[in-house]
């Protein structure tokens, strides 16, 4: 079957249309963004605190098999069952069993993109269980049934009339009331008999403790604690990567997590499970999914630090105008564009463009990924592998033609500056130019630095050359 690459430039000329929506996702993000530079620079070893969760997470992936197989052993001492996954195939298949084992119909779960990286509810489902996000900004996604669009806030393009207007039509609420309190308050009466009536409960997790058997899960409304602790069957489900050796490691963290993803100093409820409940079970998923051959790509393999704060994406310039519905995949921004290509590089080939490459991703990121470097590494890989449409690849080459030649360059800019003066306005602003579409070209300028160069300094710095002296 062939795939098609995701839309993603036209889905984002679709989201900035809608201006409301736009204007709302940016100053928002921006703001948490802000909010996060105020807590960084209240703490003055913010970036020793950077560099420790680095150099941990990569001691941890260079080491991952032993810290892995220790998790393990004390995981299994602590009572809890440990389960492999190759895929996510694999992984929807074990929580199947795990369900069907214990004849349970209804699964309540708390934020885990993981699952829906192996798309666990369409699988669940035909088999005859209901699965209900518990955490509110999920739940408002699963009933528009829509990815996540961000890490953090997964409903962060929803404005308060978009959740009036869906909850209307699932919970016959007041279309009108788009009250915040209200509109949690119809949730919470909605989701409450859900919950309260599961059979099995369902968390992700922020970081498995190879010293301990344990794992932490932070969450915001404490939503992980409802789906862990009100029915008697726990199912976490884990990607390798959130391995830490040990317990003393994740004071970095947690101090680095929140303050990165919301700028607040910590997350509400941080929740350390280490073993199944009195007369209940717990199962751990550990889920590989490609991660093994990511660790294996000498670019790339940096990408598994990832904490997934979204720091990155409210700084991104790009994401924040796009928004996340418009990368079509489970993980969106700039982390988006280096981990989706590694799942399906046709699918996933035009999100490494929606990069400015400002670096504004790498200087946020609390684990000090290279994110812009491995993005345009990305279109190098895809341009190799012929991954890029044949017009786009035949214009980058004719524009890496054009900047690598200054006589072509400089007669190129005086072609332009001709055209910008003298065109008529259609021929430059029509549809062929999507950059005219949002703003003016630029005023031509009279004299360019080079020919300004040439006619009041060459001659002089020639001579000082000459003559062995230094040009002023
Ligand atoms: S790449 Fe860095 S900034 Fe982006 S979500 Fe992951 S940890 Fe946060």
């Amino acid at each position: 079957m062939s795939v098609k690459p995701v839309a993603h430039a036209h889905e984002g000329a679709k989201f900035l249309e809608e201006k409301a929506h736009y204007h709302f996702h940016d100053e928002r993000l921006w703001d948490v963004r802000q909010k996060r530079d105020q807590e960084m620079h209240i703490l003055p070893e913010w970036q020793e605190l950077r560099q420790k969760a680095s150099e941990i997470k990569e001691h941890t992936l260079a080491n991952l098999p032993e810290y892995l197989e220790q998790f393990e052993k004390n995981a299994k001492a602590n009572g809890i069952y440990v389960h492999w996954a190759r895929d996510g195939e694999e992984h929807n298949r074990l929580v199947n069993e795990i369900l069907q084992s214990h004849h349970a119909k209804s699964l309540i779960k708390s934020k885990s993109m993981i699952t829906d990286e192996c798309e666990m509810r369409e699988y669940l489902e035909p088999q005859g269980i209901t699965v209900t996000e518990t955490d509110l900004g999920e739940r408002i996604q699963q009933l528009d049934n829509q990815l996540p669009s961000h890490v953090v806030l997964p409903a962060v393009q929803k404005l308060t009339g978009d959740v009036a207007a869906l909850f209307a039509k699932h919970y016959n609420t007041d279309p009108n009331d788009n009250d915040p309190h209200s509109l949690t308050e119809a949730q919470r009466q909605a989701a409450r008999p859900i919950i309260l009536n599961a059979d099995a409960g369902m968390t992700g997790g922020n970081f498995l403790v190879a010293e301990t058997g344990s794992f932490v899960v932070c969450t915001n409304e404490g939503n992980a604690d409802l789906s862990a602790n009100v029915t008697g069957l726990h199912i976490a489900t884990l990607g390798i990567e959130r391995i830490v050796p040990r317990m003393s490691d994740l004071g970095v963290f947690i101090r680095l997590l929140s303050r990165s993803a919301l700028g607040s100093p910590i997350t509400q409820y941080t929740t350390h499970f280490r073993k199944p409940k009195k007369n209940g079970e717990m199962h751990i998923i550990l889920v590989d999914n490609g991660r093994s051959d990511r660790l294996a790509m000498d670019d790339f393999w940096s990408s598994l630090k990832c904490i997934r704060c979204g720091a990155c994406m409210n700084t991104c310039p790009v994401y924040r105008r796009s928004g996340g519905q418009s990368y079509g995949a489970v993980y969106s921004g700039p982390i988006g564009a280096i981990i989706d290509p590694t799942f399906n590089k046709t699918k996933y080939s035009t999100l490494p463009f929606a990069s400015t490459l400002n670096g504004s991703c790498t200087n946020v990121c609390p684990v000090k990924i290279n994110i812009h470097e491995q993005i345009f590494k990305w279109r190098r890989v895809l341009v190799e592998e012929h991954e890029i449409p044949f017009v786009k690849k035949e214009i980058m080459k004719m524009a890496g033609r054009l900047l690598a030649s200054p006589r072509l360059y400089r007669a190129a800019i005086k072609g332009t500056n001709v055209a910008l003066s003298t065109m008529p306005r259609f021929i430059l602003y029509n549809y062929l130019n999507p950059w005219g579409k949002h703003r003016e070209l630029p005023h031509p300028v009279k004299q360019t630095f080079n020919s300004w160069y040439r006619q009041n300094r060459l001659k002089s710095a020639q001579k000082q050359s000459e003559k062995g002296g230094q040009v002023q």
